[in-house]
């Protein structure tokens, strides 16, 4: 694959023929040429346009990447662009910088690349979407006499006269079907319309910030912002509830004054409606907001007004990070440490760490915030490439919750809940206090089992349980979502089958027997699978009208409930033995999380934590000195171990319904490796997955392990190439994970 430059086109003397390479929007692991479309002007085309183009039997998008004067096919073999399908690239030339880099450093098919950075509906040759049209009546339409022959077109005039003017991303919601008696009353001169001009909001520098910042909230505001002209890493670690939120937002209110606009990424805006509400309120200017749960047409609108400059602040999820914008300022990426902002399929990126490249491109500051940042953020800290900001006290008298272990094998325990912990339910409601309880298993008991022979339900697509759901009597696959009947009976020895362990919904059940009259709310991806039900839910809690909590780690996400005085971690083990050298990472950070939820306002907060594993050095390292004193400590094994961040991975997968073919694709991948690499990179497998089995398909992998990044880097462009063509691909699904964050 070539590795290319961008270049703005010069002009190119007429005789030459002009040669376009593009990213071609095909699941191939390089740029395709093309010869330039018939009687078209060199000096349209610049970088960043999309062009319609011939590929295979049919025809295509692809992305211009530069006009060069040669190529490496003979031009006879070349095609011929069909069309140039924008006057103005798609993507500007830090974006297209970005983008190359991408494909450079993630070995992922370019054109991939380029359509998961643009809209849907842009993937395709639609045209650039332009600002939409505001309708109003004329002066004739003021004075007009009722139209009795055309009530609708009466209607919408009357509509229009009342209101001023409407625009057309207003005018569905309000008159369906309005085009054609807005054209006919346009045809009689009666409306016009204008295109919509909403310029940048420019809130006076002096304008009152509502909350007065605390001394470190005010030192982190005041060294960040001293770093706005340019690149510059901060991160900044805060403990939850320390105000990271207020800080993001005074630092943004700074840049709307100068006109600039704000990117700030967040792992799941689906979890954290009040964040959405609290920049509206808070922020003079338009929000463009981008998450999974729009329409196609929904994210173009938000896509062309981050583009436009009409909106200040683009708030999204991952894939925001692609988000064209005309004045950048400042990135912010909150919950830094979250793994949903590494891309687990297809084009494998890490959003975190691409925002940080390209806030390098724009020369503008990024801040990642986090209560429990990763350690590969904490080492960038170490190694002077990031600077650091502590928040390391609530505002207020607002204390940080006490922690304690409940040794799960010292008590007696009723449905995963050992008896102090059922004790200190009972002490905080009396006080009025509410319950949060965390358990990341949702359903109602993950394993049905024989007791006579010992059968276990298992899934016949993957290696792993079927979980009991009770609600509608199914046994449900939490892994390829395979769900069958509860069977009646043991299918080998005919006896009663029970259910085993607890599930969040068991865990409700019970509490609701226990605790009646004083309302348990259950939230995890089962119960809030409807469409506004989660706000629903999160308004029980607030509103006091539900006092316990019980849910899945979609409670860690940054949910404010002020009365939680207690939380219970039901099951920390669950976290302590994983497979991967992340494990005592992620469960740091999730009991750090979840611990947080408790004390937000004037009450004291109590922690609990229940395992089997009381002298578990981690826990208790976490629970006397906190999470840095955690991370410092996380770091320390993983340099001894050659983990990251002190070594680099690369992982490579296959998947396939034959176990062998799997293997013999792995074990021919590693032989072209070591014919590629010197001892610089350690290879490790072929090996099974941790879950082998997993929707009929047997997984296995081989990981790539480089103490430099520039060996790994070397390696894996010439090893891609001779995979590709490699005959034992063919049986298989294989892809590359570079900087995996789960390793499976
Ligand atoms: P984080 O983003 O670190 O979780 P938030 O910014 O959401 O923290 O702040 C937590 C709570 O503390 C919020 O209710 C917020 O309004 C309040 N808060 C933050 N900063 C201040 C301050 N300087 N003075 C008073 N209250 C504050
Ligand atoms: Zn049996
Ligand atoms: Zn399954």
């Amino acid at each position: 694959m070539p590795t290319s430059t961008i270049q703005s086109a010069k002009a190119i003397p007429g005789n030459i023929p002009l040669i376009l390479r593009v990213a071609v929007n095909a699941p191939l692991n390089r740029y395709f040429d093309y010869l330039r479309p018939d009687g078209l002007q060199s000096k349209r085309l610049r970088p960043g346009m999309r062009l319609k183009i011939p590929f295979g039997r049919g025809e295509t998008m692809g992305v211009l990447l530069e006009t060069t004067a040669s190529s490496e096919l003979p031009l006879s073999r070349l095609k011929r662009v069909i069309a140039v399908i924008d006057d103005e690239p798609v993507f500007d030339e830090v974006l297209m910088k970005l983008l190359t880099w991408s494909v450079d450093y993630f070995h992922h098919p370019p054109g991939e690349v380029f359509a998961t950075a643009l809209p849907a509906l842009l993937r395709g040759s639609r045209p650039l979407p332009s600002a939409p049209e505001q309708w109003r009546a004329t002066s004739l339409g003021q004075a007009a006499e009722p139209l009795r022959r055309a009530p609708r077109q009466q209607a919408l005039l009357e509509l229009l006269r009342e209101r001023g003017s409407l625009s057309e991303s207003e005018l569905p919601g309000l008159f369906s079907g309005w085009r054609p008696s807005m054209r006919a009353l346009h045809e009689k001169l009666l409306v016009e319309h204008s295109a919509i001009e909403r310029g940048p909001a420019m809130p006076s520098p002096e304008s009152p910030n509502d909350i007065s910042l605390t001394g470190p909230q005010q030192k982190a505001v005041a060294e960040i912002g001293a770093r706005h002209d340019h690149f510059a890493t901060t991160l900044l670690f805060g403990v939850t509830g320390s105000g990271k939120t207020e800080v993001y937002l005074s630092l943004i209110r700074r840049l709307l004054a100068k006109g600039q606009q704000a990117m700030v990424l967040v792992p799941e805006i689906g979890l954290t409606p009040q964040l959405i509400q609290r920049f509206r309120e808070r922020l003079p200017g338009q929000l463009a907001v981008l998450h999974s749960g729009l329409s196609d047409g929904q994210r173009l609108e938000a896509w062309r007004m981050a583009r436009s400059g009409e909106a200040s602040i683009v708030l999204g999820t991952r894939s925001a990070v692609f988000t064209p914008m005309s004045r950048p300022g400042l990135i912010i990426v909150d919950e830094e440490h979250d793994s949903s902002f590494k891309q687990q399929d297809g084009f494998r990126y890490s959003a975190r760490d691409l925002a940080v490249v390209r806030a390098r491109l724009h020369g503008i500051p990024i801040v990642l915030g986090s209560a429990t940042p990763s350690l590969e953020s904490f080492h960038n800290v170490e190694t002077g490439r990031y600077h650091v900001c502590e928040l390391p006290e609530r505002p207020g008298n607002v204390a940080q919750p006490s922690m304690r272990i409940v040794d799960l094998g010292a008590h007696r325990s009723d449905h995963g809940l050992a008896t102090p912990s059922l004790m200190a339910m009972h002490a905080h409601l009396d006080r009025g206090g509410q319950v949060l309880l965390f358990l990341n298993r949702r359903g109602f008991a993950p394993t049905l089992f024989c007791t006579e022979c010992g059968w276990i339900a298992g899934c016949g697509r993957c290696d792993a349980r079927m979980t009991v759901h009770a609600s509608d009597s199914q046994l449900r696959c939490h892994h390829c979502d395979q769900r069958c009947a509860i069977p009646d009976h043991c299918p080998q020895c005919q006896e009663q089958l029970i259910p085993i362990g607890q599930g969040t919904q068991r865990v409700e059940e019970f509490l609701r027997k226990q605790f009646p009259g004083v309302g348990v709310t259950r939230i995890d991806r089962d119960s809030t699978r409807r469409k506004g039900s989660l706000p629903d839910k999160l308004d029980e809690v607030r509103s006091g009208r539900s006092r316990i909590l019980v849910g899945t780690q979609m409670l860690a996400k940054g949910h404010d409930f002020p009365d939680i005085s207690l939380v219970i971690i039901m099951d920390a083990d669950q976290g302590l033995f994983g497979t991967d050298f992340r494990s005592s990472e992620k469960l740091a950070q999730i009991v750090t999380q979840v611990a947080g939820r408790a004390g937000r306002a004037q009450r004291p907060g109590e922690v609990l934590i229940q395992t089997r594993f009381a002298e578990h050095p981690l826990l208790i390292d976490l629970i006397r000195d906190g999470y840095a004193a955690f991370a410092n400590d996380a770091l320390a094994e993983r340099r001894e171990a050659g983990w990251p961040p002190y070594s680099h991975l690369a992982l490579l997968r296959a998947e396939s319904p034959s176990q062998e073919d799997a293997r013999i694709f792995l074990e021919a991948a590693r032989r072209e490796a070591e014919k590629i690499c010197g001892d610089e990179t350690c290879l490790l497998g072929p090996a099974p997955a941790p879950m082998e089995k997993r929707a009929g398909h047997f997984r296995a992998q081989l990981l790539l392990q480089a103490s430099q990044r520039s060996n790994l880097r070397k390696l894996l462009g010439p090893w891609i190439s001779k995979l590709e063509n490699l005959p034992q691909r063919r049986k298989v699904r294989w892809s590359l994970d570079v900087d995996p964050v789960d390793l499976f």
